[in-house]
């Protein structure tokens, strides 16, 4: 499709979910999300504008259509920023955040821009990282400095080239500092624990502009908060963590016809349980062509590999089989499993502590009434090491052997889709969430409301309300799985 093309449809789309009510569209500075805001004058943009190494996107300006889009992007996250900073500097983040105080402007902090929540956009300011990307691996400590804005597979490409492989999503698109400071759950996390078990130090902007530096020996508090809950704090604009020596791993794709997916989803159940910790897999199910389909990764000897897989292949035939030996840094050049342009998208999310017969169920059901363009994933089986690091010694709490996270996406390009393709993606992951003692992983969370703060950080929510209350008391860093300090 040409860019003018795009451009009308672009138009077409806004006025169609504008006129739909859809939207609650804000004029470029009604910023309805801020609390009090006052108005910004024209001398003090100049001067913020000049204060900035890195580039000022007005709604006026060319490129703000692109500015202002996040990945998921529907009638629910979609927003119209008054601002948004693409930063080259620490000092621009630090005059974006007394910018947008000064002016009462509701802050959103931009990495990859994955949330399933859109919380890297806001009608506020948005402090877009993605310009800060720069990752310096040491070999000799096996450690890799990470800029804020660098995606997780641009680290996994990096480090490979030492023979090394660090702790990030399984989605090369995803920001690397996003996915840590939710927790982080990715294809090595069996053996070597959850994203944020393997960071060991970063810089910290807080609410006030201090650069904070913290690691085991300095503010040691806040980097337990990182571990986890870390949006809350502040904006981090690069951190350390540990990397991993790793050899090829066998990886790659098993595609089963969709008439197969109970069996599949059977076996799938019976083989996680007993994976060892190098194994990791995410079970797709669609109701297209593309069938039902397991995403996998091996990070051991061939041999194992073989005899592990024997199973998978045995239960029906695979109508593909692209399973393979490669170097863990060539995942990073796998695509999510949605379409790669759509202009639409959204997930809705629900995590269990285990694939009982009733969530197969529910899945199955909702797979015999899943609108074409959907995939049901289950993910991120809990085990290994990530299970046996203590639930309280991070920020992040979900450590259960045998959890499973599953999502209900779905990508369109005609916008009169969303009010099909939402409410089935809602409607699922209500179904499987549970009724009471409801858990939320920070980085998959899609809903929230009253107790949702709760539900993501268990019991260590009282004691990250006490971090709140000391390094973000004005709640300013708000749009993420937020902890509420008592002083707001
Ligand atoms: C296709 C896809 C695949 C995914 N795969 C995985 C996976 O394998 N494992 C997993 O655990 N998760 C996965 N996720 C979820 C993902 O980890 C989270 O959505 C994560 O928060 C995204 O980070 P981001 O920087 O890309 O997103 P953003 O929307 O830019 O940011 C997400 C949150 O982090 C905050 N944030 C980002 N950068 C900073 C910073 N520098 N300082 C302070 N706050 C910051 C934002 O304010 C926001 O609250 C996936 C998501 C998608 C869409």
């Amino acid at each position: 499709m040409n860019l003018h093309t795009r451009q009308s449809r672009r138009r077409f789309i806004n006025g169609a979910l504008a006129t739909t009510g859809m939207l609650g569209l804000v004029t470029p500075f009604d910023r309805s999300d801020a609390r009090g805001s006052s108005p910004i004058d024209g001398g003090a943009l100049a001067t913020f504008r000049a204060q900035l190494k890195g580039r000022l996107v007005l709604p006026t300006d060319a490129g703000y259509e692109a500015a202002r889009r996040v990945y998921f992007w529907n009638p629910d996250t979609e927003k119209r920023p008054a601002l948004v900073v693409r930063c080259a500097h620490v000092d621009d983040v630090r005059h974006a955040i007394a910018f947008a105080r000064t002016h009462a402007l509701e802050v959103a902090v931009r990495g990859g821009g994955h949330s399933p929540m859109g919380w890297g956009t806001s009608n506020g300011l948005v402090i877009d990282m993605a310009g800060m990307n720069l990752v310096t691996i040491d070999p000799a400590t096996r450690t890799a400095r990470v800029d804020a804005g660098a995606l997780g597979g641009e680290v996994m490409r990096q480090a490979g080239r030492h023979g090394l492989a660090p702790v990030v999503g399984q989605c090369a698109g995803v920001g690397a500092a996003g996915v840590t400071l939710g927790g982080g759950l990715g294809w090595l996390s069996g053996l070597h624990g959850a994203a944020c078990d393997n960071l060991l130090a970063a810089r910290v902007v807080t609410a006030d502009g201090t650069l904070l530096s913290v690691d085991a020996e300095r503010n040691p508090d806040l980097l337990w908060g990182l571990r986890g809950a870390g949006a809350n704090f502040g904006v981090i604009t690069s951190f350390d963590c540990r990397l991993h020596s790793l050899g090829p791993v066998t990886a790659g794709d098993i595609h089963y016809p969709v008439r197969e997916a109970r069996s599949v989803l059977r076996l799938f159940r019976e083989f996680m349980a007993e994976a060892p910790d190098a194994f990791q897999a995410t079970l797709n199910l669609t109701p297209g062509e593309r069938g039902v389909f397991v995403q996998l990764c091996h990070a051991g000897e061939s041999a194992e590999a073989e005899r592990l897989l024997r199973s998978l292949r045995a239960i029906a035939a695979p109508a593909k089989d692209m399973v393979r030996r490669q170097e863990f840094a060539d995942l990073a050049g796998r695509q999510p499993t949605g379409t790669a342009d759509a202009d639409f998208r959204c997930v809705a999310t629900a995590y269990r502590h285990e694939l009982s017969d009733e969530v197969m169920n529910v899945v199955l059901d909702r797979l015999a009434e899943a609108p074409a363009s959907t995939v049901i994933g289950i993910s991120h089986y809990m085990h290994g090491e990530l299970c046996r690091v203590a639930s309280d010694s991070t920020a992040f709490p979900l450590r259960q052997s045998g959890g499973v996270h599953i999502r209900f996406g779905a990508d369109w390009n005609d916008p009169g889709l969303a009010q099909r393709l939402m409410p089935w993606a809602s409607e699922a992951s209500r179904l499987l969430r549970a009724s009471s003692g409801e858990r939320i992983y920070a980085n998959y969370q899609s809903h929230a409301g009253k107790g949702s703060a709760e539900a993501v950080y268990g019991s260590n929510h009282a004691r990250l309300v006490a971090l709140k209350n000391t390094y973000d008391p004005s709640n300013v860093f708000r749009r993420n799985s937020n902890v509420e300090p008592t002083s707001a």
